[in-house]
């Protein structure tokens, strides 16, 4: 049978009341059999997400303190949650036991006590959500990463899949074609030596993928607090329109300047099956959200989203007849590499090349060694350097043929007195980055949005 991959996040799981509506959008639509669970995150009120708590609790362990007030504090989410659902406090505490397992075992390998503590949330929210499917007379199974065989590299707190923990998750569908809701914990895998290994931070997204990869799901329906991807950051262009359908790879343009709704790292493994993603607002049933497709719909916008980030810094090299010299971009690029330095652009003249970071990375003398390395390993006839710089891309996969995309953004900016310092379209031509002072920022997301999305002659 054909499935949906229902991956359920934080604020979706946070209180009794989000519980309830994860039963209720279950009995929507019978496809959903599979079910991935955050830990409990935040919600009115509730300040602290399970797995700061766990972070916490397992940070404290390894220095031997007290942790009891904060494993109380996890330990009261969990019951009123589910004696609130008709759960008896005697099954959940038999559940939430096994922290008091995992805080007194060995600490000889402090990262595999970290990890093991920090699923905990993912685990037992699983656990539980599954006793209370039962409650409800909704047949439902727990599985998780320990029972299934979801095996993963040993990088404990970025954990990668292995090849046999991907063949491992297609057991799932059976329990599914048994009649089962199968309701999985995000998050986490299983090393090679049987330790809990998690998966970078907001990773559960990674094994909804994952499932949904390996059963070949009809759809992985992300269900989150938002309505789905808007056209641009709200808190600066006014009401901006939700994207209704994109691609994998506008999604990726788009999280890497900010748009972080989706987990990066969770895009690549349904790109393969070409499986198309929903992001859902669990609160908001009406919302079709934003689906995120292999290829773009013909009726969609030639741009889809406008992001911005700040905090970049540029090195622009120039010397006479650098076009004829072999070898001067790599030994460029070498030097950020020797230093430690990854950069994010390269744009490049007849004879000048830039070179854009992310000006986070610098420490103290960092600038200095890198132009005096440049200086004595490039001789260059001048360096110059420029910080405080935002990058401000605009996305679509429209740019491929659309005349005139490029024109019109450096028109507003003209028209808006804004000085562009560097632009970048990748070869991939889905997207073009300009480079402008980050006091121009917000107007220039704003004069972008106003040209591309307000103009009514647009779609015509
Ligand atoms: N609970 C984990 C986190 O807060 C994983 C997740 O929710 O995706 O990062």
């Amino acid at each position: 049978m054909s499935y949906l991959v229902c991956k359920f996040g934080g604020t979706s799981v946070a209180t009794a009341s989000a519980l309830t509506q994860i039963k209720k959008i279950l009995d929507l639509d019978t496809r959903r059999k599979i079910l991935v669970l955050s830990a409990p995150g935040l919600s009115s009120g509730i300040v602290t997400k399970v797995t700061d708590h766990l972070i916490t609790i397992a940070e404290k362990t390894l220095k031997n303190k007290d942790v009891r007030r904060d494993v109380g504090a996890v330990k009261k989410r969990f019951i009123t949650n589910y004696t609130e659902l008709g759960l008896s406090e005697e099954v959940i505490l038999e559940v939430l036991s096994e922290l008091d397992v995992r805080i007194t075992q060995n600490k000889e390998h402090p990262e595999k006590l970290r990890d093991s503590i920090v699923a905990c949330g993912e685990e037992f929210n699983a656990n539980l959500f599954s006793q209370y499917l039962n409650l409800c007379d909704t047949p439902a199974e727990f599985v998780c990463p320990q029972s299934i065989g979801l095996r993963v590299s040993s990088v404990y707190g970025d954990a990668q899949p292995t090849e046999e923990g991907m063949k491992n998750l297609e057991e799932i569908a059976a329990i599914a074609d048994s009649g089962k809701v199968v309701v999985f914990p995000g998050f986490y895998g299983i090393a090679e030596d049987g330790s809990v290994a998690t998966f970078s931070r907001g990773g559960s997204d990674l094994t909804g993928a994952l499932i949904a990869e390996a059963i070949g799901a009809i759809e992985y329906e992300n269900w989150t607090d938002v309505n789905g991807i808007l056209s641009a950051n709200p808190k600066v262009v006014s009401d901006p329109e939700q994207i209704p359908a994109l691609t994998y790879k506008e999604m990726r343009e788009l999280s890497y300047m900010g748009f972080n709704v989706f987990h990066e790292e969770a895009v690549k493994p349904v790109t393969e099956k070409k499986i198309p993603i929903r992001l859902r607002n669990t609160n908001n049933l009406s919302n079709p959200g934003t689906l995120i497709v292999s290829d773009r719909l013909p009726d969609e916008r030639d741009v889809i989203g406008i992001a911005a980030a700040s905090g970049f810094c540029l090195f622009n090299i120039q010397k006479y007849l650098m076009n004829r010299e072999k070898g001067f971009g790599r030994r460029t690029l070498q030097i950020f590499e020797e230093l430690g330095l990854s950069y994010e652009h390269s744009p490049s003249g007849v004879d000048d090349l830039s070179v854009v970071l992310d000006q986070n990375q610098l420490q103290p003398g960092t600038v200095n060694s890198i132009i005096r390395k440049i200086e004595d390993e490039l001789s260059p006839d001048s360096i110059r350097t420029e910080f405080g710089l935002s990058l401000i891309v605009v996305v679509g996969e429209g740019l491929l043929h659309k005349i005139g995309v490029l024109a019109a953004a450096a028109q507003a900016f003209a028209d808006a007195g804004i000085n562009i310092n560097i632009v970048n379209q990748g070869s991939s031509e889905i997207s073009i980055i300009f480079g402008i002072d980050s006091a121009d920022e917000d107007k220039a997301v704003r004069v972008l949005y106003d040209s591309f999305f307000n103009d009514d002659t647009d779609d015509e």
